[in-house]
């Protein structure tokens, strides 16, 4: 049985990475501090004899024993509020725990797979955005702490590719939303969504005019299990390339919950993209994986699982 270790598995990516490793067949060692995560993303996991929870901060030395074959290093605040209220931990969980995850995959000779992002891009010149852009980030800005912690995790995990040899795979991820995003994360999937339940008018920021294209969860981590599996060392865009403004996003929400709320505009947050969008063809061409999920349908079973939530 292949042994995996998934940082951040508690978290909304981590939970659903861990759930499909276990239905692969895989030994599922998850590591989390629950600063972001959450106990209840794994509750129905915890019984299952193959899967193990340790409560850790990967900034620590981390010591597992036994075989490792593969470390997915998942762990990270992700949400814009989140990680700008925790910019210090940010930085170090993209540092120190990159390098503490890196020197274990090292140790047991294991293949190791980074959760990167497209903020590693900024607010992107290009559009939509290749692997091979390098990206247009203020590295002092607000965003700074999370943009800069990734790209210097890229480079790590590059260092330790080119230096010690490891198996690495670095996966740029593009906006994900679906069921076990926290209500209160801050993006624009649950704040809307929440809002829209709740009855209370939809917050778009600036004029709306900027665009995101979301993933739906189950076709991202398809996504990243053929990374993982396959032998790609260089970066790989995950993400759906279907683009919407987010005045047009806040209509479609308010159109599937059916909700008499309104939209408010609301001052833009600093360095917030204009645009996001990722190319997909290496993906497609080196993994045969693109999207399957069409944005209404994520949606609808994403309403269904937070009104379920409030109710
Ligand atoms: N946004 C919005 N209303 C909200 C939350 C976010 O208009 O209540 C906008 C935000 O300014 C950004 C986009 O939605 O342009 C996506 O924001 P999110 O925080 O989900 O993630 P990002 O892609 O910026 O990391």
């Amino acid at each position: 049985m292949k042994r995996v270790l998934v940082t951040g598995g508690a978290g909304f990516l981590g939970s659903h990475l861990c759930e499909h490793l276990l239905q692969k067949g895989y030994e599922v060692i998850c590591m989390d501090n629950l600063i972001t995560g959450s106990a209840e993303n794994i509750a129905h996991l915890r019984d299952n004899p193959h899967f193990s929870y340790i409560k850790h901060n990967v900034c620590e030395h981390i010591q597992i024993s036994g075989k490792l074959d593969y470390v997915l290093h998942f762990a990270s605040p992700a949400s814009p509020i989140d990680y700008q209220k925790i910019p210090i931990q940010t930085l170090k969980t993209g540092s120190l725990g990159t390098h503490n995850t890196l020197g274990l995959a090292l140790a047991k000779k294991a293949v190791y797979t980074l959760a990167s992002t497209s903020e590693v891009y900024g607010d992107p010149l290009v559009s939509p955005q290749p692997e091979t852009y390098w990206g247009n980030v203020n590295p002092i800005g607000l965003r700074g702490c999370y943009d800069e912690a990734k790209r210097f995790a890229e480079a790590l995990v590059m260092a330790y590719h080119r230096i010690h040899r490891l198996d690495t795979r670095i996966v740029r991820i593009f906006n994900t939303y679906g069921p076990r995003m926290r209500l209160n994360d801050g993006r624009v999937v649950p704040n809307l969504i929440g809002q829209a339940l709740a009855g209370k008018p939809l917050t778009v920021y600036g004029d709306g005019s900027q665009t995101r294209s979301f993933c739906y969860v189950s076709d991202l981590i398809g996504g990243i299990y053929l990374l993982m599996t396959s032998g790609i060392t260089d970066p790989v865009n995950i993400g759906n390339p279907d683009e919407y403004t987010i005045t047009e996003f806040a209509e479609i929400i308010r159109k599937l919950t059916k909700t008499a709320s309104t939209i408010t505009f609301q001052p833009l947050p600093e360095d917030d993209p204009k645009q996001r969008c990722p190319d997909i063809s290496k993906a497609r061409k080196e993994l045969g994986w693109e999207p399957k999920v069409p944005l209404q349908e994520g949606l609808k079973k994403t309403i269904a699982w937070f009104s379920g939530q409030n109710a």
